[in-house]
């Protein structure tokens, strides 16, 4: 992974292939939430998503910093669900990791996103094993090491070692036993965001 410069237009187009992906299966993540949730992770995430692809489109921030801050800020203002506040402070927390420099190692990206990855764990009190975004997050971060691809495809499989497990935090925790069976709607959506990044990577 050494040698890749990633710029703030990098970032930019990370963030609308990831809002196209999140277009495209939004059907399906909401289906996943009405499984074990309230049915409305796949138009949270389309409205929240939109929210960022506008903001960039009208002002490009001009370092990937700048790009992650102002997504997560976003995310945070047009999200009503949990997802909102989430998904933001991991791009915030990222972004604020990347400081000011106007290109980026995918080595620095790593670090970024642990330490946005570790701020999401705080904020929802959660970890890795209680079916939530960080069973696909924990694993996309460490496969960063080795490639985008290496990511995407650990976030997969992340997102699919939710089905048997029994949701500890969140909405589906509230339902014990019945969450068993499932796959995570936010682990589902992660998924999406790191098969985004090694589309645009390619
Ligand atoms: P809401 O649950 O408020 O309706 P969404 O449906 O948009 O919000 O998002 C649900 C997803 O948020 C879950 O599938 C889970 O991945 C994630 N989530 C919920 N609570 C937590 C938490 N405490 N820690 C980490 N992720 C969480
Ligand atoms: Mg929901």
């Amino acid at each position: 992974m050494s040698g890749t410069a990633l710029d703030a237009a990098f970032f930019v187009r990370w963030m609308t292939a990831a809002a196209a992906a999140i277009d495209r299966e939004a059907e399906r993540l909401t289906e996943l939430d009405s499984a074990i949730g309230d049915a409305d992770h796949g138009t949270n995430m389309q409205r929240g998503f939109a929210a960022v692809v506008k903001m960039v489109e009208a002002e490009p921030p001009a370092t990937p910093g700048a790009v992650l801050t102002a997504a997560g800020r976003q995310l945070i203002s047009s999200v009503g669900g949990a997802s909102g506040p989430l998904y933001g402070t991991l791009l915030r927390r990222t972004g604020k990791a990347l400081g000011d420099a106007a290109q980026v190692s995918a080595e620095e990206l790593r670090a970024g996103l642990g330490a946005g990855v570790d701020a999401v764990g705080k904020l929802g009190g959660s970890a890795p094993g209680d079916k939530t975004m960080l069973d696909a997050l924990v694993p996309a971060v460490a496969g960063l090491a080795t490639s985008f691809e290496a990511a995407a495809g650990a976030a997969e499989e992340g997102a699919r070692s939710t089905v048997p497990m029994l949701a500890k935090k969140g909405r589906a925790s509230y339902l014990g036993e019945r969450s068993i069976g499932h796959q995570d709607p936010g682990a589902t959506s992660s998924a999406l965001l790191f098969a985004a990044l090694a589309e645009v990577a390619r």
